[in-house]
């Protein structure tokens, strides 16, 4: 069996349904995972927003919109009325849930009972109208498997025991639809993976099942050589090793969550990055091997705050990294990039939260200097030291570009560099033309 993840905008609209329900079909019984139609956890977030701010109106005045459009969608996407009727009582159920919190005091918990309706809601479409074609299709609720534990990670032994006590339950099926993106925790409350979560999800579906292959189908066709964003003429990459999808994701490919990678590279399953529009594209294959002496694509990381602790204690002396780092853990503020030299230490962290009471401490130890508005653009391949010419190759494309913190050899498959945030397109442009244009 195989997990096949869709997201937001293969699953965006009516007719956007019906192809995936196409699809899904044709390929027989695997668990299908489903994001929210794209923009409704944006707009989830937005009344949120307005209800944290007590902004009833505001409020209602958006729920009102988005159930619009669903009741649009639901008109079109069914045939019959049976079906319509059925569709919109659970649509219904869902926003009036969501209208309920415009009355009381409004928090976290409420927030995320509100950010789950999404899923909810696409996952019932998507349900209902395979059924409507005939299909037996069986919705596993992912609020009745998927759990994190007390250090908000996933609880993989009850996911596991959950979702194989649920399909064994229902193994007639066809097909199976469930949520990605939410869950509960440890307390028994809705939760969620997190923004983009679904993949993670999907990952960790595929994992407790043993799946054959998890796939992640998205308006792309796989992962490109950089970002198309910013990039033109970027060109899918055929083939990555684990480590090398971690580090794009994690330095910003948004066609794959980060926590995506762990456990399928734990467990050994493969990751199929595809196009819902383009079918019989090849898109990504993320496994455990890589072809050797490339370089596969570039990626960059924005709001990324580079600090420089200089002093001339750290000549010679032992100690001095340990003391800079405990300040960083103490503020639980991770950190991404480092450069060192005899008598300073640069680092960069994404998360300026605590930045203020962490320069206050590191000035009991050297001059602090911090840059904000930094991005950081990551280079992957095959970067073993022993291949020379390659971190060459960067280099030589970035000679326009002033660059405030390089790092190498940290492990076998990247080289980072750091830039300040208005040189991220053309530092992006400069390494397409150079590693990847008449190669
Ligand atoms: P989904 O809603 O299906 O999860 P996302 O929007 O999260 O889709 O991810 C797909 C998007 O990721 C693409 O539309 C593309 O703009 C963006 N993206 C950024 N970097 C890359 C990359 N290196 N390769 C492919 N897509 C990328
Ligand atoms: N719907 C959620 C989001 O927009 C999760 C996902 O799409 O992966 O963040
Ligand atoms: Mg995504």
């Amino acid at each position: 069996m195989k997990v096949m993840k869709f997201g937001g905008t293969s699953v965006g609209s009516a007719q956007r349904i019906k192809d995936v329900a196409k699809l899904v079909t044709e390929r027989g019984k695997n668990i299908i995972v489903l994001s929210a139609m794209s923009g409704t956890t944006n707009t989830l977030v937005e009344i949120s927003d307005y209800l944290y701010k007590k902004n009833t109106d505001g409020a209602k005045e958006t729920v009102n919109g988005l159930e619009q459009k669903y009741n649009r969608t639901i008109d079109e996407l069914f045939s019959t009325q049976e079906y319509k009727d059925k569709a919109m009582k659970e649509v219904k159920a869902c926003f009036n849930y969501i209208r309920s919190f415009t009355k009381d005091i409004f928090t976290l918990f409420e927030e995320k009972e509100i950010l789950a309706q999404g899923e909810l809601m696409s996952t019932a479409l998507m349900n209902l109208y395979l059924q409507e074609q005939g299909i037996n299709s069986e919705l596993l609720p992912a609020l009745d498997y998927m759990r994190t534990d007390k250090n908000a990670e996933p609880d993989t032994q009850y996911i596991k025991q959950k979702l194989t006590a649920l399909l064994e339950k229902h193994k007639d099926a066809d097909i199976y639809i469930t949520q990605g993106y939410i869950c509960r925790n440890a307390y028994g409350e809705v939760d969620n993976l997190q923004r983009g979560g679904s993949d993670y999800s999907a990952s960790l579906i595929g994992s407790a099942i043993n799946a054959e292959e998890i796939e992640i189908w998205t308006d792309i066709d796989g992962m490109h050589n950089n970002d198309p964003r910013f990039v033109e003429g970027t060109e899918p990459v055929s083939e990555l090793h684990f480590e090398e999808a971690a580090e794009l994701a994690y330095f910003g490919a948004k066609i794959l969550h980060p926590t995506c990678v762990l456990p399928a590279k734990l467990n050994n399953i493969p990751v199929r990055l595809l196009n819902t529009m383009q079918p019989d594209a090849k898109g990504t294959l993320i496994h455990n091997a890589s072809s050797t002496r490339t370089i596969k694509a570039v990626a960059a990381k924005d709001n990324i705050t580079a600090i420089k602790i200089k002093s001339g204690r750290m000549l010679l002396a032992y100690g001095f990294l340990r003391k800079v780092f405990e300040i960083f853990e103490s503020y639980q503020t991770p950190i991404d990039m480092i450069a060192t030299s005899e008598v300073g230490v640069s680092v960069t962290i994404d998360n300026e939260r605590n930045l203020q009471n962490i320069v206050d401490d590191l000035k009991k130890f050297g001059t602090v200097t911090v840059d904000n508005d930094m991005v950081i653009i990551c280079v992957v391949g095959d970067l073993e030291w022993q291949n020379c010419g390659f971190e060459a190759k960067v280099m030589e494309a970035l000679k326009d570009v002033p660059v405030r913190m390089i790092s190498y050899g940290g492990s076998n498959y990247n080289i980072s560099v750091l830039v300040q945030k208005e040189d991220k397109v053309k530092a992006l442009n400069a390494l397409s033309d150079h590693l990847f244009k008449n190669k």
